[in-house]
């Protein structure tokens, strides 16, 4: 291993925030440059035809790379050495093997998917899911013959364990996916009872389904799913990896076979990420966990006033989980903290809610979510208007709900603006 994956200072295991400013990257390489430059280039030069026959055979996967061997880079599509360290850094920040990155969270999602999947599968997903991912399983993948069936995150592993019974009826069940917390009311699923109970599944081909956590909400800073029995890790990284609403990207991390597979199917369908954001990716890395941890203490205190105001009737933030609730069980066995995005309801309905989203001075009304500024917006209208409307009833997404996802702004300005908003309503 060089000396740039170093990962320990004699028995001192290093933290993945301080690994983020060095992880993967030799100066040596690079003119001693301080920073990994920017390899905007789209191929590689081969030093002779050996090495460029060599590395399409350990590419390809026809040839092991040897022990002490570097694969070689070929082409970005296959390999580029930004990519390359981000991956590496993605995959500390999961404790895992090894990670791909990809062009979006949905790039991600779809290609996981995909090719672990055969016509006929089935996928099982918890609701609510991300809305392009319910799209995808329901609108898209099913035009291939990929079957899809649903369970309700509030009903956890149990409900889990019904929809295995449906599927089981319909075909082999590929991957499981699922959001935990749930968006947008923050539902938890015990990642490990899941796990127990896909072990017990006999799929007719012998291949068992895989457990893929979407884990864009809570990691990787508050919830490291791999610990839990998850196989695979997924990211948008777009939301609080990426930080600073100005990227789309994905990734996936688990295993080296798993991973190995899912990035050769990358490879050649082309969902990769562009050097360029990679470059963007890996300068966030470096801040994200105080960016994650100071979004989350200004959320607990935006919480803090809001579990007091009079015209709030229920806030969905699990730092609000009592004693005695099976959530709060699985709050504190899985998460390290809470993140800064959640929701609550007003009194009253759409009308009061729109009055009190377009009266916001400060906080901005946007979908998405993680960013360094606050954002606001009604879940019922906009990201969940696709789910019909006794789904959202059943799943608690009313009119009157809000989400918040909490910036790095000084709290108490925030609470200044929620404070004058809630107020138009009186
Ligand atoms: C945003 C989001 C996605 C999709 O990510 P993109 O980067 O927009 O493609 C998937 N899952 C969750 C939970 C998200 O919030």
């Amino acid at each position: 291993m060089s000396n740039s994956k170093k990962t320990h200072i004699g028995d001192h295991p290093l933290a993945p925030e301080s690994m983020m400013l060095h992880h993967g990257y030799d100066p040596k390489l690079s003119e001693g440059a301080v920073k990994c430059p920017q390899f905007q280039t789209s191929t590689f030069v081969f030093e002779s035809s050996q090495h460029g026959k060599d590395f399409f055979n350990y590419a390809s996967g026809r040839v092991d790379v040897p022990e002490g061997v570097e694969p070689g880079l070929i082409y970005t599509r296959f390999n580029n050495p930004v990519l390359e360290i981000l991956e590496g850094r993605m995959a500390l920040w999961d404790g895992a093997e090894d990670c791909l990155v990809t062009g979006s969270g949905m790039a991600a999602i779809s290609t996981t998917i995909l090719a672990l999947s055969k016509p006929g599968d089935v996928v099982i997903y918890a609701e609510p899911i991300y809305g392009g991912t319910d799209t995808l399983l329901n609108g898209v993948l099913c035009q291939y013959n990929l079957q899809s069936v649903g369970f309700n995150s509030s009903a956890g592993h149990e409900g889990l364990a019904e929809a295995i019974a449906t599927a089981k009826k319909m075909g082999p069940i590929s991957v499981v996916l699922m959001e935990t917390p749930d968006n947008p009311t923050n539902q938890m699923i015990d990642i490990r009872a899941c796990k127990d109970m896909l072990e017990d599944v006999q799929n007719p081909d012998g291949v068992k389904p895989v457990l893929a956590v979407d884990n864009t909400m809570y990691g990787p800073i508050f919830q490291h799913p791999l610990e839990h029995g998850a196989d695979l890790c997924i990211y948008s990284l777009t939301k609080y990896v990426g930080g600073h609403s100005d990227i789309l990207g994905g990734s996936c991390s688990g295993n080296k076979d798993l991973i190995t597979k899912i990035r050769g199917f990358r490879n050649i369908i082309g969902t990769n990420m562009d050097s360029h954001t990679a470059w963007l990716v890996m300068r966030s890395l470096e801040t994200l966990k105080i960016r994650m941890t100071a979004s989350s203490a200004g959320a607990a205190k935006v919480v803090d006033f809001l579990v007091d105001h009079p015209l709030v009737e229920k806030i969905y933030y699990p730092g609000l989980l009592k004693e005695g609730d099976p959530q709060y069980d699985t709050y504190k066995k899985q998460c390290t903290g809470c993140a800064s995005t959640f929701s609550f309801t007003i009194t009253g309905g759409e009308r009061e809610a729109f009055k009190v989203l377009d009266s916001m001075q400060m906080a901005m009304l946007a979908v998405s979510l993680g960013g360094t500024e606050t954002l606001v917006q009604h879940p019922a209208s906009m990201t969940h208007s696709s789910v019909p409307e006794d789904r959202r009833a059943q799943i608690g997404i009313t009119d009157n709900l809000i989400r918040i996802s909490v910036g790095i702004e000084n709290p108490d300005d925030i609470i200044a603006d929620l404070a004058q908003a809630l107020a138009t309503i009186k």
